[in-house]
């Protein structure tokens, strides 16, 4: 992060609102990964499922996701889903006129179709693709985007690759140099993340990493690190995989991110896992990044973190102020005074 967008970012807060954006543009996705956080029971938080709710498309969802990023004003934004590249026409309008707003926007897809390749050529606009492993453990979880087609559809792109780190992976020695000497290896590739996963509290998933398959990774990150710069991790960003937040409200990721589904009305919370997830083994990238930036101190023993969340109280307090002090709308029987959706 640069000095500038931190600065940006404060701004941001202080006013009340949140930096970032994430959105679920669609329900829809053509595949089925196991441990899929987006269509697990509780990601919404409710009795409702990411497949239940209505979403847009076309000219709509177009629309309707202007407005939100209109009424929110983001430095930044995930353009997530199900896979966002079902809605590969309607990306097409859309990122133009996000660039035209000077908003970055990320694109996380399974890469199961081509990315335009004019999508590489749009400032502010980045893709990321979401990779399981090696190719043998990836086909198995992620078909129909394997590594065949990724390869074929990626030609023409530029990509960050991230990777989620599991029990599995962790296990398995060298796995994670034989990962990089893959992908860094393609000119496609500007950067590479990885995540650790990250379960809901009180689960028992076998992805689920052990406190010391944690420490090795980290160990072996600050190696590999050193081996492949296209490894776009900091060393201050991998020592967080040991502290993770203690709970969301300790998060700075979740309290500067504001996550909304394909209904474009329903927050995710606290975070884009949704549902109540052990932020104690939390392993997500976008929060070891940011813990990373709070953990930086500014002046004497305060750090950056210390004055952003202040900064959010501050803000979440004249958001609300102002929200009591708004002239309310006189209440008309046959009409809702003020649609928040067209649907
Ligand atoms: S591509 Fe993403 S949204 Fe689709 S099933 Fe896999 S993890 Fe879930
Ligand atoms: S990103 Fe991680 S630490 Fe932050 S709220 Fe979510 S699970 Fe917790």
């Amino acid at each position: 992060m640069k000095k500038s967008e931190v600065v940006k970012a404060w701004g941001s807060i202080l006013a009340g609102r949140p930096p970032s954006l994430s959105i679920e543009i669609t329900k829809e996705c053509p595949l089925r990964c196991p441990g899929c956080y987006a269509f697990e029971a509780g990601h919404l938080g409710g009795g409702t499922k990411l497949k239940e709710l209505s979403d847009f498309r076309g000219d709509d969802l177009v629309k309707n996701v202007l407005r939100v990023v209109d009424e929110q004003k983001p430095l930044h934004v995930s353009i997530v889903g199900g896979d966002p590249l079902v809605r590969y026409r309607e990306l097409e309008q859309l990122l133009p006129q996000m660039v035209s707003r000077g908003v970055h926007t990320q694109v996380v897809t399974s890469a199961f179709r081509v990315i335009p390749p004019a999508w590489a050529q749009m400032p502010l606009v980045s893709v990321v693709v979401s990779i399981d492993g090696l190719q043998p453990e990836h086909d198995v979880r992620r078909a129909p985007a394997t590594y065949e087609r990724i390869l074929k559809n990626i030609v023409d792109a530029k990509i960050t690759i991230h990777s989620t780190i599991t029990s599995q992976i962790a296990s398995r020695p060298g796995y994670l140099q034989e990962f990089l000497e893959f992908w860094c290896a393609r000119p496609q590739v500007n950067k590479v993340w990885f995540s650790l996963f990250t379960p809901q509290r009180g689960a028992t998933d076998v992805e689920i990493l052990s406190p010391e398959q944690r420490l090795e990774v980290m160990e072996e990150l600050f190696r590999l690190r050193v081996l492949y710069p296209k490894l776009d991790m900091q060393e201050r960003v991998i020592k967080e995989i040991a502290t993770p937040p203690r709970n969301p409200k300790e998060c700075i990721f979740a309290r500067t991110t504001q996550t909304i589904s394909a209904d474009l009305t329903t927050q995710i919370t606290p975070c884009q896992f949704g549902g109540d997830p052990d932020c104690s083994q939390c392993g997500c990238i976008a929060s070891m990044g940011l813990a990373a930036v709070g953990h930086f101190p500014v002046v004497g023993s305060l750090t950056a973190g210390q004055i952003f969340l202040a900064s959010d109280r501050v803000g979440r307090t004249w958001q609300k102020a102002k929200q009591a002090l708004r002239p309310r709308p006189v209440k008309k029987v046959e009409a809702v005074a003020f649609p928040i959706i067209n649907s």
